[in-house]
């Protein structure tokens, strides 16, 4: 989930597509975005084909609130929806996904995750061309560049417009009975394949095939399209690609501990970070706690390595709602304090090693670390299962400016003093590739190393707001 007390950084969204003749998905299809409600919680959508033509539902806030008794309302033997949390264009209506277009095909909906980062000059052409578009989407772009492509099917106008697309692009469309599904030649964004029965599934994450009893297939390629008509699915490599460039991020905090990502299941890459962690920073101390619920499984693995007990010692409130947390500073300030608890018999006293898995701006980090010293803590030694974030992300993460970056400013002592930590560790980036087991090639580590696969966006076009600038 989005946490809001929280300084992590913010997840992107979440996609799927259902093809499955004869069946009504539509409730498949929200199971589906329950699963992968954790990639975004400011939007939800569905959008059908069935009798009628396309059938779209979409509203703010969580999957249960927007589809509450709205399931009926959408027929159809095809889907696909979306959870979204915003990283360009703001968290509004008209910014929700799917996104419909009229097309030549018939109403064309469209739902992606991640950025592209010349949407601004994209937008600039379609506006030329006399396009209105609506909202501040980069996915509206997308839509509408598919919708005017001039191609005679939607196959055709992918294939024209995936080597018009930088950045990074995973995206399921819904047109005239069809899905259609295509991802950016570095796959930085995760996509895979499933089965069920006669039908197709494609979805961020494996997770949410777990949750409608489908099987997992295979990842979708990097530039690959596939198509699903009449139940019949079409693969086509659309790009070639040069490098593959996983987002590491995916493992260490966004994607489900019970997803597979590149056949790599996430929790036990988060244990293997915690193991690697423990080796590269140990600490003399007496018990291992984990920052609730990302930083489990690093923790899990960090005791395991250093022989040190492992102890839920931090309890997390999962009912304070967003609408307290989310107004001012003040209340996130508290929303720390309400949203964590120390158990006070098991810190008090002890030498604590606290685990998270990532420090953005720093200020979260410092309040867990007073409230353990409150609770009696007598010291606490802060390790971070991933390197130190020092660059920003611009392929569908809410960290597109390094003015956020605690890190890009700070070093590692200027950091443990500000957060008020008697020591503090991060993983190395070799060690981050250790644990992941992938090479370091097919990832990207752009907003550690400053590597961008994609070449360097340029900060102003790329941000959350970039189509507002320009509007
Ligand atoms: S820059 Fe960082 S968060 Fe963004 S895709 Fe690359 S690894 Fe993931």
């Amino acid at each position: 989930m989005k946490e809001l007390w929280r300084d992590g950084p913010r997840e992107e969204c979440g996609v799927f597509g259902i093809a499955w003749p004869g069946r009504t998905v539509a409730p498949l299809v929200y199971l589906g975005l329950l699963a992968l409600q954790h990639r975004g919680q400011e939007s939800a959508g569905i959008a059908t084909w069935g009798e009628g033509g396309l059938h779209l539902h979409k509203g703010m806030g969580l999957v249960s609130r927007v589809f509450d008794d709205r399931l009926s309302a959408l027929p159809g033997s095809v889907g696909i929806g979306h959870v979204r949390y915003s990283t360009m264009g703001s968290a509004v209506l008209e910014n929700a996904q799917p996104v419909a277009v009229p097309s030549p095909w018939g109403t064309l909906a469209v739902a992606h995750n991640g950025n592209l980062t010349n949407a601004p000059q994209l937008r600039d052409e379609l506006v030329r061309r006399g396009v209105r578009l609506r909202g501040t989407s980069d996915t509206e772009v997308l839509a509408w560049c598919l919708a005017t492509s001039g191609r005679r099917t939607p196959e055709a106008a992918v294939r024209a417009a995936m080597p018009r697309l930088e950045g990074a692009y995973t995206v399921v469309c819904l047109v005239d009975g069809a899905l259609v599904a295509f991802r950016d030649p570095f796959a930085i964004r995760p996509l895979v394949l499933g089965r069920i029965d006669g039908g197709w599934v494609v979805a961020s994450e494996t997770c949410a095939f777990d949750q409608i009893g489908a099987e997992f297939v295979r990842d979708v390629r990097p530039g690959e399209m596939l198509v699903v008509r009449s139940g019949d699915l079409h693969a086509e490599p659309v790009l070639p690609s040069a490098r593959r460039a996983h987002c590491v991020f995916e493992y260490i905090y966004f994607a489900r501990p019970d997803t597979t990502l590149a056949g790599r299941n996430v929790h036990r890459v988060r244990r293997a970070l915690g193991r690697v962690l423990a080796r590269e920073h140990p600490v003399d101390a007496d018990v291992v706690v984990p920052v609730p619920d990302s930083g489990t499984s690093a923790a899990l693995g960090f005791a395991e390595e250093s022989g040190l007990p492992f102890e839920l010692a931090l309890v997390k409130n999962r009912y304070v709602g967003r609408t307290f947390i989310e107004p001012d500073p003040q209340r996130r300030d508290l929303g720390v304090r309400v949203k964590l608890n120390p158990v006070r018999e098991l810190v008090a006293g002890q030498r604590v090693v606290l685990v998270d898995d990532s420090i953005v701006r720093g200020t979260t980090s410092g309040k867990i670390v007073q409230v353990l010293r409150e609770a009696g803590a007598k010291e606490v030694h802060v390790r971070i299962s991933s390197p130190p974030i020092r660059w920003p992300c611009f392929y569908g993460v809410d960290t597109s400016s390094r003015r956020q970056l605690v890190a890009a400013e700070l070093d590692v002592e200027a950091i443990r003093e500000r957060i008020g930590a008697d020591s503090l560790g991060y993983l190395s980036q070799e060690g981050l590739v250790e644990a992941i087991g992938l090479a370091r090639e097919d990832l990207c580590m752009a907003c550690l190393d400053g590597q961008y696969p994609t070449g360097q966006p340029r900060e102003e076009l790329a941000g959350r707001q970039a189509l507002e600038v320009v509007r």
